[in-house]
């Protein structure tokens, strides 16, 4: 029997980069090898977009255009939303009694996204315990692979401990997943910040237009503390060397290393590399931007993905939901 993968995003924007090399990449290189299950975590974005409910639809629709525009093929991999599966939030309510409050607010990534939306003591519940929810999320399916940025590692490492702490009181029902992490693990915005994220507005998207991705480019960040063109400059956290050395192609990595080893001596000013790294994006998009375009034209496609796969993501769910119960007791008739 094939392993499973479950992953997904929140239908808060279009994707970016960031979501590319940190998990995209891994599910379109995975998807024969493993059972690959997509969720489209609209019940997540309410969390913190509950005042805006109607962002979700047309997102949940980018999405998914986006999935099919890197090659996740629905034929291998099942496409489904969340909010269609109630399983999760059943199940979602057994583990809140499995983890405290002073853990959750342990969790590095929460403090962090509590920190940016200046929720202070204010927080939403369901937002300090979207982690529970996630791991609803990967154990219905019980998935054995997480691919995520490695923001998600401490969603995953606390989906262990329910998984651990359930299996301990109620039988073996759970599975504990991995996560796999891309081989970027974080990408840097186009402002310099750590993360690009939807909600910092600093990306470039998958399905940006040239012209876009000209400004985006034309507009980054790079080594702070470089004032003129010929001084020597920072390449490993700069987030156009970052970009550069994840995007250019195998043909293209040579012209990085020359470019690289001339900004570190001062001898290349910041619009010659970024004048590179425009044409890296280019080169790297314009195939997905085109394949959108072929999936935008097909009527009906998203929404008869998300229907079947969302039936067949419910099927798994009951199953799982059924054992949970009954492991617990509480199947009285
Ligand atoms: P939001 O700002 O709404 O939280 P987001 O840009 O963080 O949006 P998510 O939908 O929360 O995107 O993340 C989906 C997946 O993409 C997660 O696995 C996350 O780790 C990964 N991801 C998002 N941004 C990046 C990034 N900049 N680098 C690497 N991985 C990323
Ligand atoms: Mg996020």
């Amino acid at each position: 029997m094939k392993k499973r993968i479950l992953t997904g995003d929140r239908p808060t924007g279009r994707l970016h980069l960031g979501h590319y090399v940190g998990s995209l990449r891994n599910r379109v290189k995975l998807q024969d090898e493993y059972e690959t299950f997509i969720m489209v975590a609209d019940v997540q974005a309410l969390t913190d977009n509950f005042e805006h409910p109607e962002k979700l639809k047309e997102n949940i629709r980018e999405v998914v255009l986006d999935y099919l525009s890197v090659g996740i093929d629905p034929a291998k991999a099942t496409i489904f939303v969340q909010s269609k599966v109630p399983e999760i939030a059943e199940l979602t309510v057994f583990y809140m009694n499995l983890v405290t409050l002073a853990r959750l607010e342990r969790n590095p990534t929460v403090k962090d996204e509590m920190k940016q939306k200046g929720y202070g003591s204010n927080v939403p519940l369901g937002f300090l315990a979207y982690p529970v929810s996630q791991a609803a999320d990967i154990t219905f399916l019980k998935a054995d692979l997480v691919p995520v940025g490695v923001d998600q590692v401490p969603m995953i490492e606390q989906t262990r401990e329910i998984v651990r702490k359930f299996n301990e009181l109620y039988g073996k029902v759970l599975v504990e997943p991995e996560a796999l992490v891309g081989e970027v693990e974080r990408l840097p915005g186009t402002d310099g910040k750590a993360k690009m994220s939807k909600s910092l507005g600093n990306v470039i998207n998958l399905a940006d237009d040239s012209e876009t991705i000209r400004k985006q480019v034309m507009g980054m960040f790079t080594d702070p503390n470089r004032v003129h063109g010929d001084e020597p400059g920072e390449t490993e956290k700069n987030p156009v060397f970052v970009y550069l050395r994840a995007f250019a192609d195998r043909g293209q990595s040579e012209k990085v290393a020359e470019i690289e080893s001339k900004y570190k001596k001062g001898d290349i000013k910041d619009v010659e590399v970024k004048e590179f790294l425009v044409e890296v994006l280019e080169e790297f998009l314009e195939p997905i931007r085109k394949k959108r375009e072929e999936f935008e034209r097909q009527k009906d496609l998203v929404d008869r993905i998300l229907e079947e796969g969302t039936r067949k993501a419910r099927e798994e769910a009951k199953k799982t939901l059924a054992e949970v119960k009954q492991a617990m007791k509480i199947d009285y008739f």
